[in-house]
């Protein structure tokens, strides 16, 4: 597995500070797990974070802010402190633990080659999190989003007209984000998404489409 596509660095502080709200960080969470270089990175940034927070001169600061501070970090996710977590389905084999520690509903068809699974998660949990599994040579349709977008790839591979997506790749798009997605040949292309707001289908095949697509 060569990955080819990180999260942003902000968004890698994001997980480590625990700003992100519980939905986006399954998804980033995921990717530091299978990935080296964003591991590595994740513990740089937990141990210079520790650091400042140390040098800091206690009048610098409320009473208790250290404590709680040490507290978010050691609690990000990915870190010991959670439970152990279960094997993955079988049919889910590179299902990674930081997504094994959540509830599955069953796959729903949503549309044309195209199925999904939902994560059981709190209300207050920001984005929602799903498995979206399409088949090889499913062109999804032209789209934007109305809130951000965050993908892990899992197995298989998609392409647009910003790069190539393999297992372990992580693509993270906004409302100013517009793409065409194909699923490469070969196998189905499952992926990890964490999605706030909704698609919103371009062009004409998308108008048709969009009564059909239940994302
Ligand atoms: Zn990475």
């Amino acid at each position: 597995m060569t990955i080819m596509h990180h999260p942003t660095v902000e968004t890698l502080i994001d997980l480590v500070t625990g700003r992100l709200d519980l939905g986006r960080s399954i998804v980033v969470a995921a990717h530091v797990e299978i990935c080296p270089t964003c591991a590595h990175q994740s513990r740089l940034m937990n141990t210079v974070g520790g650091s400042l927070l140390a040098a800091a001169t206690p009048e610098q600061m409320s009473p208790g802010a250290a404590e709680r501070a040490f507290a978010r970090i050691d609690a990000h996710p990915g870190e010991a402190a959670e439970p152990p977590p279960k094997d993955p389905p079988s049919d889910l084999p590179f299902l990674p633990k930081t997504a094994l520690q959540h509830a599955m509903g069953d796959w729903q068809w949503i549309g044309p080659g195209i199925h999904r699974r939902m994560f059981e998660l709190p209300d207050d949990s920001g984005a929602r999190v799903f498995l979206l599994k399409a088949q090889p040579g499913t062109r999804m349709p032209d789209h934007t989003h109305t809130g951000s977008e965050l993908t892990l790839v899992l197995s298989g591979a998609f392409g647009h007209e910003h790069g190539r997506f393999g297992s372990g790749d992580f693509e993270e798009a906004d409302s100013d984000v517009e793409h065409q997605p194909t699923v490469e040949a070969g196998e189905d292309c499952i992926c990890l998404v964490a999605m706030e707001g909704s698609l919103k289908l371009k062009g004409l095949t998308g108008r048709l489409l969009q009564p059909f697509i239940r994302i």
